[in-house]
């Protein structure tokens, strides 16, 4: 039975964002060669796996500790801020059939926004890793806004609504504040999806407050769940997706 909607929130990493390839070490060599600096490559590369070992994964210095990258693998150098994210965006990938179905979603009628866990402060759009993205990849068209735990960015005007500040997924916080905004636009939960890799932050929370729920497992494949539907390529949400009019 297809799902009749209104709305669908897509999930950032692991889903639209497929990081499969990218090589860390690759872009420290792009950066610091950047810099004019080919001979401290080495010395990076150890300094940043060093990073790696402290905090866990490179995700998590990455997301969570993007200053450290700048003042310890980079000496403190300005500019490699600048260079280490533009270097970074030109190794990720769009998950499998996105741009397709994003297009026939937009002509169906149906709302889209991007969801994402970002935990660095917004600033000005294309300065963080999910605005840049879209705008590499001649997304930002298809989406509304990015909702985030820093706020929400209006993708027609750039400003950011903090309402959403100090939420998360996880927590269901966000989905509740989603809610809210949803509601003000007649849309209620059973008329929007959400699409996502992750079970605990973008299935289960979303699931238990009403919404349809869609597991992306095209760049990993988090096990069973309770999502309503599991597609590894975003094309197949075609099958299985209608407009809700009334
Ligand atoms: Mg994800």
């Amino acid at each position: 039975m297809a799902m009749e909607l209104k709305w669908i929130g897509f999930d950032f990493g692991q889903c639209m964002m497929d990081p499969t390839g990218l090589r860390n070490y690759l872009v420290i060599g792009d950066v610091s060669k950047d810099l004019g600096e080919p001979e401290l490559i080495e010395e990076r590369i150890h300094k940043y796996r060093i990073l790696k070992e402290k905090y866990g994964s490179y995700s998590a210095v990455k997301e969570g500790h993007r200053d450290e990258i700048m003042s310890y693998v980079f000496d403190r150098r300005e500019d490699a801020r600048e260079l280490f994210s533009a270097r970074e965006q030109q190794h990720l990938l769009m998950g499998k059939g996105l741009r397709e179905t994003l297009q026939y979603l937009k002509n169906e009628g149906i709302h889209m926004a991007v969801v994402a866990e970002l935990k660095k402060t917004l600033g000005a759009m294309g300065t963080d890793i999910v605005t840049r993205f879209l705008q590499a990849n001649q997304l930002t068209q298809y989406f509304e806004e990015v909702i985030t735990p820093q706020g929400d960015i209006d993708l027609n005007t750039g400003s950011v609504d903090l309402a959403y500040k100090g939420k998360t997924k996880e927590e269901g916080t966000l989905y509740d504040e989603l809610i809210c905004h949803l509601a003000e636009r007649g849309i209620r939960p059973s008329e929007g999806a959400m699409v996502g890799d992750k079970i605990t932050t973008d299935i289960l929370p979303a699931r238990k407050r009403g919404f349809h729920t869609v597991q992306y497992t095209g760049y990993i494949d988090m096990g069973p769940s309770e999502a309503d539907y599991t597609i590894n390529d975003f094309v197949q949400l075609k099958g299985f997706v209608a407009k809700r009019v009334t």
